[in-house]
């Protein structure tokens, strides 16, 4: 055979093979794993779980918190994120009431997990275990907004942008200081997510119990809202959780780096190309797979949490599906030592 033939057929085999690979269906466990969790409205019916870690996991079992509550308001709600551990909707209820009784007038809640957790097809790295909720620095408006109103009111940031990393002193009042602090007060509140300023000014003028503020985290973005995270509920064996953060209220040398130009800086382009790469179903933790499999109730109401969802806490333990390190993200990266490494950069979530 010729060899232009020789090379005209090889050619020819390259592009079928090519053609096949993009004709045949992805393997569940080979497809993006945002596309499959974002893919489900409802939850899996099970005792409440969560698997993984914040940034590299799921969650079965978890219950809707009302899009409407006494002391709080859902937004965003096309989005289908209401969706968490039955122990962090207890704590958003329980955090909407001290909200009132501090002057706040309600919670506006954002994203909190999909039904199933996972990873998102837009947005937060974290918020995979149904363990994290971001709140809106917006106080909840007087009248129950409609559904388009909960889309289109725009975020509020809390800092002055003709300024660096400044709070905007006409926005920042006590009462959101106090609103912040009342969440780091939770026990079960391993870590509050703030932007830099915000904790600056924390340090800078809180009053009260100092040890708390240590709870309270700089990280990139969460200027218009915070974000709380809970610690692994008990029970849940194939949680994995983070280390706990460093004692001290970290008005430090950890807070002032973020006053340097180092976090701020465009990161180097790497040498070679970096081929993006997505997270697939058989990079999270196995039980993720059943989870993902799994049956789904009768409808939004029966896993809606006050609305007949079952309010059984304590879960039984289950097998160890051996989760690795955890992944660090969303603020789940922690400095190590005192002065934070910015390598790798810690997402905005
Ligand atoms: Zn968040």
């Amino acid at each position: 055979m010729s060899s232009m033939l020789m090379t005209l057929l090889s050619r020819l085999g390259a592009a079928a093979a090519l053609l096949a690979a993009v004709a045949a269906p992805l393997h569940a466990e080979e497809r993006p794993a945002k596309e499959l969790f974002g893919a489900k409205t409802l939850p899996t019916v099970m005792q409440p779980q969560a698997y993984g870690s914040y940034a590299k996991g799921c969650i079965g079992g978890a219950v809707a918190i009302p899009t409407d509550g006494p002391a709080w308001q859902a937004m965003r709600l096309s989005r289908n994120r209401r969706w968490g551990h039955p122990q962090m909707i207890a704590l958003l209820e329980q955090f909407s009431q001290d909200a009132q009784k501090l002057g706040w007038p309600g919670l506006l809640l954002g994203d909190i997990s999909q039904p199933r957790g996972g990873p998102m097809l837009s947005g937060h790295a974290s918020h995979q275990m149904g363990l994290d909720a971001d709140i809106w620095f917006t106080p909840m408006p007087d009248h129950r907004m409609s559904a388009q109103e909960r889309e289109q009111l725009p975020f509020t940031s809390m800092l002055d942008k003709s300024k660096f990393l400044t709070v905007d002193s006409r926005r920042w009042t006590a009462t959101h200081a106090r609103l912040v602090m009342k969440a780091a007060s939770y026990p079960q509140v391993e870590r509050v997510f703030v932007n830099p300023a915000i904790k600056k000014k924390l340090c800078d003028t809180w009053q009260g119990d100092r040890s708390l503020l240590g709870k309270v985290r700089p990280i990139y973005g969460h200027d218009e809202h915070f974000h709380i995270r809970i610690k692994c509920p008990a029970g849940s064996s194939n949680c994995k959780g983070q280390a706990a953060v460093p004692a001290g209220d970290g008005c430090d040398k950890s807070l002032a780096w973020w006053f340097t130009k180092e976090p701020w800086a465009k990161p180097k382009p790497s040498p070679k190309p970096v081929k993006p790469r997505y997270v697939k179903l058989s990079d999270l933790p196995k039980s993720c797979a059943a989870v993902l499999a799994g049956p789904a109730p009768s409808s939004e109401q029966a896993v809606t949490y006050g609305g007949g969802a079952a309010m059984a806490f304590a879960a039984p333990p289950a097998a160890d599906d051996g989760i690795a390190a955890v992944i660090a993200a969303d603020g789940g990266a922690e400095p190590a030592g005192v002065v934070p490494v910015p390598l790798p950069r810690p997402s905005l979530q």
